[in-house]
This record gives C-alpha cells, structure tokens and sequence, in this order.
C-alpha cells in the first residue's frame, strides 16, 4: 500500500508493477463474496422484527408482488400482504447492513417485479449483489492504511478479484516493464 488518490482509489505495489484500485469496487467484491454465502442458508438467519417496515406499492406491482412473496423467503425476508398495495416486512436476515434494511428490501421488491423470470441461483446473485453494494465504503472517503491494507488483503483472498459483481473492473495495474516503457527508459 502507497496511498490512496482522492479518497477513491488506493495505490498499492509489489515485486511486479503497480495498482491502482477502486476502493468502493474492491470493498464490493469481498462484501459480494461474504453475502453470497450468507445467502446460500437465509432461512436460519431470519430476524423478527419488533417494528415491522411498511412498504407500498401501485396497485399492479402490489397484485404481481402477492404472486412472488416466496422469493422473498427464499432470500430470508418474510414480507406479507397488509390489504390493499401495502405489505410489510416481519423478519429480514439479522446480517442486512444497518439502516439500509428498507432501501434493500424496496430495490429487492423493484428487481422481482421486474424480472420475467427468478430462479433461485438469480436471486441470490441479485440479492448479494444489491447488499454487498450497500454495506461498502464510497468513494471520497479517507481510509486508514490498516484500513487500506485490510481491505486489500481481503480482495486478495476473493475467488474473484478482478471485478466487482456489477462487471466492473476493480483494479488497474502497470507491470514495471509497463512503467519502463512509459517512460523510455526500455523500446
Ligand atoms: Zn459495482
């Protein structure tokens, strides 16, 4: 770790050349990564809630919705019907990030609406995907080297580093001969 480029990238280097990594990026894929197992059993990760959170709907999504509440289950959200295009939210997994619960299950309910089709294996990448974005660090936001280092450490050990689960890319790198040849200092 070097440092970090406008509270967004983190500049990192070893015996090869040098990195320029997207923090929110990076931090994404080892959330993705984490919540994608935690998705493979939410039934036993379900939490109850003392305040249920209401949701509302048009009166079409509403109709559509009543038809696949079970997705819902299937990723560990308990979400009922409470008359007329509001439901609620009973139980969620007790791992969603805190205080983003709400906007969760609201993009979650956006996407099941929208699909033609959901199986399963769909479902969990999307989910895993929704939460992992919401449970990383911005961009514009100053990491500590322990921080930085963590965090590259933890990509390092992702089965899958080199892009985000969106599909974009996490890191950029120059080999040194890359930098050599920037600089002419090799043909
Ligand atoms: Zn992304």
């Amino acid at each position: 770790m070097i440092g970090q480029h406008h509270g967004t990238y983190l500049i990192a280097q070893n015996e090869q050349g040098l990195y320029l990594i997207d923090q929110h990026a990076a931090h994404e894929r080892v959330n993705y990564e984490y919540y994608y197992e935690k998705f493979g059993h939410p039934a036993d990760a379900s939490q109850e809630l003392l305040l249920p959170i209401t949701l509302e709907f048009t009166p079409s999504d509403g109709a559509k919705l009543q038809e696949r509440l079970h997705w819902f289950e299937q990723a560990g959200v308990i979400l009922e019907h409470f008359g007329g295009s509001t439901f609620r939210v009973v139980a969620h997994p007790y791992w969603f990030p805190q205080g983003e619960e709400a906007e969760i299950i609201e993009e979650m309910a956006e996407w099941v609406l929208s699909e033609r089709t959901i199986d399963l294996s769909k479902l969990r990448e999307k989910s895993s995907t929704l939460v992992s974005c919401k449970a990383s660090i911005k961009a514009n936001q100053k990491l500590t080297p322990e921080e930085a280092n963590t965090l590259i450490q933890r990509l390092a050990a992702c089965k899958q580093p080199y892009t985000c689960p969106h599909g974009r890319p996490i890191l950029v790198s120059f080999s040194t001969y890359d930098l050599e040849k920037l600089f002419k200092r090799v043909m």
